[in-house]
């Protein structure tokens, strides 16, 4: 690339940065000295309020006022009202998000819920491109059902052939390899007019683009705490039941705290009318403490202000790259297209694996995600245009010393 680009890619990184109305919120994340880090995707950046958050939880409410706590903390509605500030970040409204569970398991629950509004229709739908674990709770509920047919949609089977007889349709709305989303609107309603009920992950989009649930009209959706939330390892993932659908749900994980009257400890399980019915067992109160510090960084801003960063970042990510990639391979694996790429940039290379090994090594932050993509998640909470700047520069550096060679003997797996 010629020296006058680089500049000027350089100039135009600390335009956007003085530029950037979200650059102070950077100072309230804890950010490890000498790394770039482009996997907020994978696992969120700790907020500096978390620590209090957690010290306070465990010396006052545990420590001190022991079991008093679960009404004078709040324990008890914690995942409501937790569910709820997550609902103010994807179009959802008070009392159609609760926060619990790992998704995994949240995928569990609203499919059962979703199949038992379709009784007769015994087909899930999803995608060959959606994240494993989905597919995976798919299979988990047919083997347990027995007759379930799973339709998964390819390049060459797309999702409109599939939709007969359909009862589930269960897709990721940002694509995790490639970035790219769905336009959730005209989606569900293609699959609500075939008769099926539409479940969106929403893994990629919580906290990383805007999303609308009432909007599209969405049947249910479930999503992550720990990703672009930043809510720490395991933190609490969510399940949204809009309100037309919680008087008729029932979830199969029956467990006391989704009852109607737990504390009556009666013989009959009652399902709750709203939205604790996806309740099961006792939330984790120390991981909600980590989630709520996130989640005051989050009403500091608007979804609308991180999605244009967020366009932002990925585009200059991409011109940087640009400048040089088709000379050493790397090709683009996430759409041009501002209009539908979520917050992640992924290029395809054959030494993808060790290319990110060399880019670790040398303190930028991504991912490698099998068969060939080297993936970058960019936060605008907390990432700013001269880390891109840096990080491009640095994978430029790698590709034209061939310093990945490095990593020459090892075999493709996973870099964390
Ligand atoms: C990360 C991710 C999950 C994670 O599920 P857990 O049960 O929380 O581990 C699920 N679905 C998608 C699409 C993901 O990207």
């Amino acid at each position: 690339m010629p020296s006058t680009e680089l500049a000027g890619l350089r100039r135009e990184a600390e335009a956007l940065d003085a530029a950037d109305g979200l650059a102070g919120l950077r100072d309230s994340f804890h950010l490890p000295k000498g790394k770039i880090y482009l996997d907020g995707n994978s696992l969120g950046a700790l907020p500096k309020g978390a620590e209090g958050r957690l010290l306070a939880t465990l010396r006052q409410e545990w420590g001190e006022n022991l079991i008093a706590s679960w009404n004078t903390a709040g324990w008890f509605v914690k995942p409501q009202v937790v569910g709820d500030r997550i609902g103010r970040l994807i179009g959802a409204q008070d009392g159609e998000v609760i926060a619990l569970d790992s998704t995994s398991v949240n995928i569990f629950k609203v499919v059962c819920a979703a199949l038992r509004l379709r009784p007769d229709r015994r087909v899930f739908v999803s995608e060959a491109s959606n994240f494993p674990t989905d597919i995976y709770m798919l299979q988990g509920i047919r083997d347990l059902l027995g007759d379930i047919e799973i339709r998964i949609a390819t390049a060459d089977r797309p999702l409109a052939t599939l939709l007969d007889g359909a009862g589930v349709v269960l897709l990721t709305h940002v694509d995790f390899r490639s970035g790219a989303f769905h336009d959730m609107a005209a989606v569900t309603a293609g699959v609500q007019a075939a008769g099926a009920l539409m479940i969106w992950d929403l893994a990629h989009s919580a906290g990383a683009l805007e999303v609308d649930l009432t909007g599209a009209n969405a049947d249910f959706a479930v999503g992550c705490g720990y990703k672009y939330l930043n809510g720490g390892p395991g933190a609490p993932a969510f399940v949204y039941c809009p309100k037309r659908h919680q008087p008729h749900v029932r979830q199969p994980l029956t467990g006391w705290l989704g009852h109607s009257d737990p504390f009556a400890f009666s013989l009959d399980y009652a399902p709750d009318g709203g939205i604790r019915a996806f309740q099961c067992g006792t939330p984790p109160i120390l991981s909600y403490a980590a989630l709520e510090a996130s989640l005051d960084i989050w009403e500091r801003t608007s979804m609308q202000a991180v999605r244009a960063k967020s366009v932002q970042l990925t585009r200059f990510f991409i011109a940087c790259v640009d400048a040089y990639a088709p000379h050493h391979g790397l090709v683009l694996a996430s759409p041009r297209d501002d209009r539908v790429r979520g917050s992640q940039v992924s290029w395809s290379h054959p030494e993808g694996f060790r290319i990110m090994k060399a880019l670790i090594s040398r303190g930028v932050v991504g991912d490698f995600r099998a068969p060939d993509i080297l993936r970058f998640g960019f936060t605008p909470l907390y990432t700013s245009f001269d880390e891109v700047w840096r990080a491009a520069d640095t994978l430029r550096d790698i590709m034209q010393t061939g310093d990945w060679r490095r990593f020459a003997g090892e075999r493709d797996g996973p870099t964390t």
